[in-house]
């Protein structure tokens, strides 16, 4: 069987494997199963969960990680389907189910491709891959990420979610940044006994939505956008509500750091109450916490740097030149959406691209699908970037 079917065999185990996030063991196992048995040097698991496959080139090197997160978003009405979300069906050119493009496609490239450029050159390159098999990006972007970090020091890295076989340079961040306002409660046949928090909510909502926002030409809008909000008490049945929460989803670019993002919101806030001094109301950065499938516990502040590497970086211009060499034209831009690449390049500055099959747009799609074509020009994709970088 070649490394292109192969790579298609193991995309279909693994989206018929279903990995939510916090339960990707049987797809972790099923990617270590995979580099035992295509010649990887090393093949575990480490304590966070993650599946991690090495080779070792003849000469000494850097150091290039592929990550490809293995948990997908759940499939929360299986009845919008016309495909089984986890049957892995083949239909012409398209494979079907849930993380065919969001990213078991790209990871299965990303195994195979470093597979297939170690049999081709005998090994005889600089430097080791690794193949990385993360858990809970879905929820967490990063996390995983910092225990390969930890784990290898890369000096490059690939992200490889789906690009459309082009190559990312950037993306923008996220941090989800929770506002809050207390007030008074009474009894709502006294109303003005209390402080209402939720008024007090409505207007702190209408300060920070007219704050104007920034615009990149690459990584285009930062973007404040309101994506939950509850009362306290809930329900409030003849109350009126002391406390209210919010969350934002706050989508940063680069320059912005995780103190230039909150200031500007509370400065506006205190100019609101000093204005109306009903209102008493605080940001703060959202903390997400969990257990993964190996029992380890984590808590993590929402916070994930933008990234932004240029056109004219050594690492990216080599990369280019090679998949153009290998008849693979790829055309330069940012993911719209998070990765763990916020890890890697955004916190640690490490040299890092995003290179994948598939089209960004059917992340987290219904009928979401994977095109074969997509999946075995990027194992091809993979080892001309390998050549590019390794050599
Ligand atoms: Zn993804």
């Amino acid at each position: 069987m070649s490394m292109q079917d192969k790579a298609i065999a193991l995309c279909q185990a693994m989206v018929q494997c279903r990995s939510y996030s916090g339960q990707e063991e049987g797809v972790a196992r099923i990617l270590k199963q995979f580099f035992e048995q295509s010649g990887y040097d090393q093949a575990y698991l480490d304590e966070f969960g993650n599946a991690i496959g090495v080779i070792n080139g003849s000469h000494p090197g850097p150091t290039l990680v592929f990550d490809g997160h293995m948990d997908t978003v759940p499939v929360p009405d299986p009845a919008l389907w016309t495909q089984e979300p986890f049957g892995a069906r083949i239909a012409g050119d398209r494979l079907y189910g849930r993380g065919t493009s969001d990213m078991k496609g790209g990871l299965a490239a990303a195994a195979a491709g470093a597979a297939a450029f170690a049999q081709a050159t005998r090994r005889r390159f600089s430097g080791r891959i690794v193949v990385a098999g993360t858990v809970y990006e879905e929820l967490c972007e990063g996390l995983a990420s910092s225990y390969i970090w930890q784990a290898f020091r890369p000096d490059y890295v690939i992200i490889a979610e789906a690009s459309e076989l082009n190559l990312k340079i950037g993306q923008r961040g996220r941090a989800e940044i929770v506002l809050e306002t207390t007030g008074t409660t009474a009894h709502s046949a006294h109303p003005e006994q209390g402080n209402n928090a939720v008024y007090s909510m409505c207007k702190a909502i209408q300060a920070l939505t007219s704050l104007p926002l920034t615009r990149h030409p690459l990584l285009k809008e930062s973007l404040l956008v309101l994506t939950d909000i509850k009362s306290e008490p809930y329900p409030g049945s003849s109350c009126v509500p002391a406390g209210c929460r919010a969350t934002f989803d706050r989508r940063t670019l680069t320059g912005e750091t995780r103190e230039s993002i909150l200031a500007p919101l509370q400065a506006c806030l205190d100019e609101l109450a000093a204005r109306d001094p009903q209102v008493k109301a605080t940001v703060s950065y959202a903390r997400g916490h969990g257990c993964s499938y190996t029992g380890m516990t984590y808590e993590v502040e929402k916070y994930f740097p933008a990234w932004l590497f240029s056109p004219e970086d050594a690492f990216v211009s080599r990369s280019l030149a090679a998949l153009d060499e290998a008849g693979l034209h790829a055309d330069i831009s940012a993911y719209e959406f998070c990765t763990n690449g916020s890890y890697y390049a955004g916190f640690k500055g490490v040299p890092t691209l995003g290179y994948g099959p598939s089209q960004e747009k059917l992340a987290h799609t219904v009928d979401e699908y994977i095109e074969l074509s997509q999946l075995r020009q990027a194992v091809q994709g993979n080892q001309a970037i390998l050549k590019a970088l390794l050599s």
